[in-house]
């Protein structure tokens, strides 16, 4: 079958990881978390005492980014892909609530962005990958042979994220999550550089009402005639 490059763009807490995840594990693909990556730096940022009182030091923070190793590694104990900054394993840390307050102030520096952006490309090198983000249909891979744009009702996702942050034994209040899933929805849409929006050729998915394995099920057919052989590359 012929390899292609799936970009998956919407909204915070959509289920955007989990769905892409899941296609990449169907198809043998390489799945790509883009917004670990965004936290990631926002973690290095806040290590380095880059960020105060939610302010971004730019100038200083795109001078520093060539101090930053990034990569995904298998973990055999969650059997899941963690994200590696600087030789430490940060997967647990980038999704606090610090990190979460921060990133969308981070990924609206330009330099951060075409940092990202080139390592992105990088990846998707050899096609066979499914990218989640904000930009991946529309800066990354403006090419990709399938987009989707995903969305779901703000409670709903704020419902969704508390459950995962609860079962991870955080201490969290389901307002706060409501609060800054609608405040990064807003930053992401309204900033300069790689906003978030829907590319005009990506296929729309609420899946406010919709298990997984009815997202699955939606996708395939999409797939399916995404890399028949007959369609021209
Ligand atoms: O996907 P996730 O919610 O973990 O992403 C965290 C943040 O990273 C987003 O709110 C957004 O500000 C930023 N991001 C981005 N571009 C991407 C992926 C994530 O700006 N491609």
């Amino acid at each position: 079958m012929k390899k292609i490059i799936i970009a998956i763009d919407g909204y915070s807490s959509c289920g955007k990881s989990s769905f892409a995840k899941a296609i990449a594990a169907r198809l043998g693909y390489l799945f790509i978390d883009s917004g670990a990556m965004y936290r990631a730096v926002t973690l290095f940022a806040r290590q380095q005492g880059l960020i105060e009182n939610g302010r971004v030091k730019e100038r200083e923070l795109a001078a520093r980014l060539n101090e930053i190793d990034l990569s995904f590694r298998y973990n055999p104990e969650t059997r899941k892909s963690d994200i590696w900054l600087n030789g430490a394993d940060v997967e647990k840390q980038i999704r606090s609530m610090e990190v979460s307050r921060d990133v969308s102030a981070v990924s609206a520096v330009g330099a951060v962005r075409d940092f990202l952006v080139a390592r992105q490309q990088q990846m998707g090198r050899d096609k066979g990958v499914v990218m989640d983000g904000r930009d991946i249909g529309t800066v990354v891979f403006p090419d990709a042979e399938l987009k989707l744009f995903m969305t779901a009702a703000p409670e709903v996702r704020a419902e969704r994220r508390y459950k995962e942050l609860q079962a991870q034994g955080a201490a969290v209040r389901f307002e706060d999550i409501l609060n800054n899933i609608e405040e990064r929805d807003r930053l992401d849409t309204e900033r300069a550089v790689g906003p978030l929006r829907q590319a005009e050729d990506a296929v729309l998915l609420d899946n406010s009402d919709m298990t997984i394995p009815e997202q699955m099920e939606w996708v395939m057919k999409l797939i399916e005639e995404r890399t028949r052989p007959d369609k021209p590359l």
